[in-house]
Parts: structure tokens; sequence; C-alpha cells
């Protein structure tokens, strides 16, 4: 493998670790000699590479039981994969990474996110970028006192052959690290449901605590709060995902929806796709095709999980489809 440049470290803080104690082992972390690895030396890169069957960007590289990975984004396709550094070439220079990404769907996401920066709330892609024939289903797990989550609402979409046809349902479940550690077990069903083929999950990064505080407006509330530390809740969030064994996607969503130019700056800088929702049904906001649709997964938000499933009941069979979260930028697969 061929590095013409370092990757930039970031200093990650301790609190990034706190969950990880808290959270049910992997099905394969029961047998101790199969037991994974820490994960080490995690930190964002930027770098274009070839591997046997084609080009990517890869966007985290760390260290895992002395083998070398990378995250990498197809940016056709959007979607990521966990490669050994070993089977890749790897080029850090800024103008050959712009110039594999032109042109590109991944390069679109990113110009649509530069674009809104400026807003405070629903920066980011709400919609699909080209027309498409279906719905993206976006499912938030902020952290919640409630016991148990929404687990009838993902069994009866399961079944809603109306809306995914014979294919597993395609959801973004937007997680929370808080929200994963005080749900462990709705977290491993969510997990099962995936490995048994009933939801195809796009893993979506809501942070790692999740920040909010009822008493704060909006411009000071959430990822705003004074004393967040951006890295360390969406990094962290990565790797807590990475020591379950889950791949993290692309996609990175606002707590609240709510972000700054400097945040959305810190998540262009991270090569994540911000996506926001122009369908917060709760709000009151109606779907419409290519629409990013919002609801809440953990019991928090009944009248949005209660609209959703009178909206999909009123589809007729084969006249829509749900779409997985990585077509909303035009990659050619709206079905
Ligand atoms: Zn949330």
């Amino acid at each position: 493998m061929r590095h013409l440049r370092r990757p930039r470290s970031y200093v990650l803080g301790v609190s990034i670790f706190w969950p990880l104690a808290f959270l049910p082992t992997p099905v394969a972390a029961q047998d101790p000699v199969s037991s994974p690895a820490a994960i080490e030396r995690y930190q964002p890169v930027f770098e274009g590479c070839r591997g046997a069957d084609r080009q990517s960007v890869a966007i985290r590289a760390y260290r895992q039981g002395d083998v070398d990975y990378r995250l990498t984004v197809d940016p056709h396709t959007l979607r990521t994969r966990l490669e050994k550094a070993s089977a890749l070439e790897c080029d850090a220079d800024p103008g050959n990474v712009e110039a594999l990404l032109s042109g590109t769907p991944y390069r679109r996401a990113l110009d649509v996110e530069r674009e809104s920066e400026h807003l405070v709330q629903d920066a980011g892609i709400v919609r699909s970028l080209t027309p498409v024939t279906g719905y993206f289903l976006t499912v938030d797990l902020c952290p919640s006192s409630k016991k148990g989550f929404n687990q009838k609402m993902f069994e009866t979409l399961e079944h809603a052959s109306e809306v995914h046809g014979t294919a597993a349902l395609p959801v973004a479940l937007a997680v929370s690290g808080r929200w994963m550690k005080t749900h462990p077990e709705a977290f491993a069903w969510l997990r099962e449901e995936a490995v048994a083929g009933r939801l195809q999950v796009t893993w979506v990064n809501h942070t790692l605590s999740h920040p909010y505080d009822s008493h704060l407006d909006l411009a000071h509330n959430f990822m705003r709060e004074t004393g967040i530390d951006p890295l360390a809740e969406i990094l962290g969030l990565e790797k807590l995902l990475l020591g379950q064994g889950i791949t993290p996607s692309v996609f990175f969503r606002f707590p609240g929806l709510v972000s700054s130019p400097e945040l959305m700056h810190i998540v262009e800088g991270l090569h994540l796709v911000t996506v926001g929702s122009d369908a917060w049904l709760a709000k009151g906001q109606q779907p419409k095709l290519g629409s990013a649709i919002l609801i809440h997964g953990n019991l928090n938000e009944p009248a949005g999980v209660k609209l959703m499933l009178e909206w999909v009941a009123r589809q007729k069979k084969d006249s829509i489809y749900f779409l997985p979260l990585e077509s909303i930028a035009g990659t050619g697969r709206d079905r």
C-alpha cells in the first residue's frame, strides 16, 4: 500500500469510550477465541483507494488486532465497506481524491450539504436529489427513558409488502450511543432482523450522547450547546458501531436536526452526508415522492408512528416503494 501523506490525526476525548462497557457483546464475541480486538488509532482520512474490483474513497483509518483497515465509500453507490488496507492502494493527494469524486452522487450530496450549511434546522439532504418512485424511511433512536421501543411498528412495516414487495424493508436507523447503552435488547433485536433479512438497515450516525436540554432554545441546544465536543460525538458513535461489528454508513443526522455553519464544516471535513427530513410526520409534514420521512422508534413520538402506519395502510400495492437511503443522491437504484 502506498501512502503519500499521513492521515490527519484528531485527539479524541476519553468520554467517547464510556458506553462500550454497557453494551452486549456481539454474537461472535461470546467465544473468547474470536473476541474482537480493540479498535485503535481511529482517525479521519480522505484518500482515493484502488482495490481489486473498484475505486473508493477512504474516510477513516484504524487498526484492529494488528491489522490496518479503511472505512471506504463507493462514490457511485454511497455504500460503505470495511477493507483491509493491505488490499488497497491509497492516495491521499486531495486533488486526486477530488478527481475521483467529480460528477459522482457522493460529490453531489456533499455539495448540497455545503449549500444548506447556513440553516439552523434541517440542513443537508431532506429529499431525493433526483426523481424517484419511492420514499426513504428514517427512524431516529434518540435517548429515551422509556423501556422498550416501537417493535410492533417495525414488525408491521416488515409485513407491509405494499411498500417493499418481498424484499427486506429498507430503513435508515439514526442511532444514538446513549439509546444503544440503555436499550441493548432493542438494539440486538434490530440487528437480528437485519441478519435475518427482514430489515435492510442503513446505520446513520445520530451522535454518541445526543445532547439536548429542554430549557434551552434551538440556537443553544443539541449540538450547539456549549461544551459539546463534536468530533468525540461523531467519531465515538462510529467506533461504538464498529465495536459491535456494524459498518457505519456515510450518513449523519443532527440531533433535533439542529446545526450551525461551524458544525456543518466539521461534518463536511469528516466527509459525512447530513440527512434531514422534509416529512417529519409528527410535525404535520406530508410525505411527497422522494421524501426522507422522519419518525421516532423509541416510543417518544407515538403520533408520528400512528401517522406512519396509517399512511402505509393507505398505499396501493406496487404504487410506491421504500428505498435504501443510499439512493437519495441519485445512485441509479431507485428500486
Ligand atoms: Zn434525535
